[in-house]
């Protein structure tokens, strides 16, 4: 018989260890991770923030963002470190870095930052060694497809920019942001436009990939469908 664990009343087949949920800009990604991760007692991942500390890094000391070998130099000799069970603390050296992460500088160019091969090929090292322990969700946009190839369940959320872009304006706008839904719109297609057509590691859904429309189904929903796969391992 195989061996159970049960979790919060929830009883786990021992296979499913590592969890790669990928999807563009605000496809709730990260409240799903989150959620995901509580509810199965998972460290959660977001490699969204580490290509933002490289972005942030970069943008402090004047590195020209169009310069792929002093960006992956960069990135060489200043890992990352996450902690916290959300790897909700995040450090570039002796810097705990915060809001500035989200800052709109950073927004604007991390995409920039995140094309070049030589700055991917540091991070995801960096990612798969996290991973290596496992009992992880990791969140970003070549999960699936590069970083873990191998995970036991694949899932990629989806939904229409403008359905993005008004979950994004409603962040922006609680953080007290002065922007309006064109100007996020906009930014959002520009942004998935750029992840979707580099040459190294585009967004795309891996082959295996369990997608979901967040446009359509509420988080809650979204959560039990990939709980649903999880326990079906
Ligand atoms: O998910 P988040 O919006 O924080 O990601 C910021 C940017 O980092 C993305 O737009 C993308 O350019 C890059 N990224 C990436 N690969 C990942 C995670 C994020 O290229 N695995």
């Amino acid at each position: 018989m195989p061996w159970l664990i049960v979790l919060r009343g929830t009883p786990l087949s021992g296979k499913v260890s590592v969890i790669a949920l990928d999807g563009p800009v605000a496809s709730g990604k990260s409240v799903v991770g989150r959620e995901l991760a509580r509810r199965l007692a998972f460290r959660y991942l977001d490699t969204g923030v580490m290509y933002r500390a490289i972005t942030w890094l970069a943008l402090r000391c004047g590195t020209s963002l169009a310069d792929e070998e002093s960006l992956g130099n960069l990135a060489n000799r200043h890992p990352i470190r996450l902690s916290g069970t959300e790897s909700n603390q995040v450090w570039v050296g002796e810097h705990q870095l915060g809001p500035e992460l989200r800052d709109a500088r950073v927004e604007r160019q991390v995409s920039l930052v995140s094309r070049m091969p030589q700055v991917r090929r540091v991070l995801v090292q960096q990612q798969r060694t996290l991973a290596k322990e496992g009992n992880i969700v990791m969140v970003g946009r070549d999960i699936g497809t590069v970083v873990l190839p191998n995970a036991d369940v694949k899932v990629y959320l989806s939904a229409s920019p403008e359905a993005r872009a008004h979950r994004r304006l409603k962040d922006l706008v609680d953080q007290g942001q002065d922007v309006d839904f064109q100007q996020v719109l906009g930014e959002t297609i520009q942004r998935d436009d750029m992840d979707s057509n580099r040459a190294d590691s585009p967004l795309r859904p891996a082959e295996d990939a369990l997608t979901l429309d967040t446009g359509e189904l509420t988080i809650d929903q979204v959560v039990e469908q990939i709980l649903a796969q999880v326990h079906r391992c």
